[in-house]
């Protein structure tokens, strides 16, 4: 089979510019290296991640997509953290929401019948804000922001060699 009939897929939430902005500001790091920080565009929250997907299955996933009922909902940006052995600074809901959480087992539902194994690990919500960080000192105050959900997405990954890595390939609304 042909390499490129292949993309890395994910469904994530997207910012929209405030909220991509905001985000950016989270994190104050008193010391360490920043490491390298995240593209603007690149900034998001990922909710299912599908690995490399044959493009035959895209109409399954897309089907699987489209039956999610879920309400826009705000998540607050409170938390910022720094995983330490992916030396990856990160920023965060202190509390993963109902509708969240609801949304991403439904999507893991759905995709289940497109022969997707549902995530064994905890849904840990959270945005990549900069990787390849050394020894981080963080600021105790979180800069917080409130994002406002109102729709998710299907992402291709590595879709170029430099920044921005991520396109989107398709966005689904959230009923109100
Ligand atoms: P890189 O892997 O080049 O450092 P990346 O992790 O941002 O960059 P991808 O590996 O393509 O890019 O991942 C896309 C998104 O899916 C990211 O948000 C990533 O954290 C998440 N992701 C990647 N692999 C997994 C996995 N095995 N389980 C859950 N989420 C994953
Ligand atoms: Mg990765």
């Amino acid at each position: 089979m042909a390499k490129d009939n292949r993309q890395r897929l994910f469904f994530a939430l997207w910012p929209d510019v405030a909220t991509r902005k905001a985000l950016r500001h989270t994190a104050q790091p008193i010391s360490g290296s920043p490491g390298r920080l995240q593209h603007p565009l690149d900034l998001h929250m990922t909710l299912v991640f599908l690995g490399m997907v044959e493009s035959e299955r895209l109409a399954c996933i897309e089907d699987a997509a489209s039956h999610i009922r879920c309400e826009p909902f705000t998540l607050s940006i409170d938390r910022v953290g720094y995983w330490k052995r992916p030396r990856i600074l990160w920023c965060g809901p202190s509390q993963s929401p109902a509708p969240l959480n609801r949304l991403v087992a439904d999507l893991q539902d759905g995709l289940s019948a497109c022969g997707f194994v549902p995530e064994k690990r905890h849904f840990l919500p959270h945005v990549t804000l900069a990787r390849k960080v050394s020894v981080l000192e963080l600021a105790e105050e979180a800069h917080s922001c409130e994002w406002p959900v109102d729709s998710f997405v299907l992402v291709a990954s590595d879709t170029g060699v430099a920044p921005p890595r991520y396109k989107i390939l398709k966005k689904w609304a959230m009923d109100s």
